[in-house]
């Protein structure tokens, strides 16, 4: 299967430094033909960059989009917008769900509109720290999981991707915090579970599952071998070149 990075530049750069700094990765970052290597930009710069960018080399992400199509939606870009502009659409991210209340239903939604407008949805599941503590994380993830599915039709599910992001893990400098990778192949192997009960075993086994939650260089070989997963979400790393690049090397080798 094709391994995945993404970098999700969040709400960081200017058009211009976006513009800089997708330049920069384009000439340092190997083109390998089963890795795919998206960065998800602010919404500003998603239109120059799509102009910009070797989408052989490097394709571009929403960070976010609106479920309606076209309206009275003051402030909000469609999936119907950004069909051309980009190829993915990162949904669900836990920042969204807990500073800008998306629910469930916003991302059942968003997930639906991507797909109808030829964009691939990156649709985000994870548990909160509270949630983990009280051993909750299977009917969490298995909540956001079929929730988020659940308006996609049999002929699509197998372009989705799924990317597991504990919120606890997110963006921590403290090793003790980062998740275990023994305990992310437990969920993996919990999320085909519930993919083969719910799709059966052709989805299962085809989608895609990446990791997020702090992955920098040193960490990202251990996280992109464990079984199930198939790439990885990056934050703060992936607003260092060096880093970013590092990591997709990294990638490249254990593809390879
Ligand atoms: C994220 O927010 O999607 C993320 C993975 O961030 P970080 O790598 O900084 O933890």
């Amino acid at each position: 299967m094709k391994s995945y990075i993404v970098g999700n530049w969040k709400m960081n750069f200017s058009v211009g430094e976006s513009s800089v700094y997708l330049h920069k990765l384009l000439q340092k970052l190997p083109r390998h033909r089963n890795l795919e290597i998206v960065v998800a930009p602010s919404l500003v710069a998603l239109q120059p960059l799509s102009l910009q960018t070797d989408r052989k080399k490097i394709r571009l992400a929403a960070q976010t989009a609106n479920p309606h199509d076209f309206g009275a939606y003051t402030g909000a870009v469609s999936c119907t917008q950004l069909r051309g502009i980009v190829d993915y659409c990162i949904i669900g991210h836990s920042e969204r769900r807990q500073l800008f209340h998306e629910t469930d239903k916003d991302v059942r939604a968003t997930v639906a509109a991507a797909l109808r407008n030829q964009i691939t949805p990156i649709l985000c599941i994870g548990e909160t720290e509270t949630e983990r503590t009280f051993g909750e994380t299977h009917d969490v993830l298995r909540d956001q999981l079929l929730g988020g599915l659940s308006e996609v039709s049999t002929e699509d599910l197998s372009k989705v991707v799924i990317a597991y992001e504990p919120v606890w893990a997110i963006s921590t400098t403290t090793d003790a915090r980062l998740a275990a990778p023994d305990d992310i192949s437990e969920v993996a192997g919990f999320i085909r579970q519930i993919l083969r009960e719910s799709y059966g075993k052709t989805i299962a086994t085809s989608l895609p599952i990446l990791y997020g939650g702090s992955v920098n260089p040193s960490n990202a070989g251990a996280y992109l071998t464990v079984p199930d997963v198939n790439g990885l979400l990056v934050g703060s790393a992936s607003l260092i070149a060096d880093q970013f690049v590092e990591i997709v090397e990294i990638a490249k080798r254990v593809q390879d």
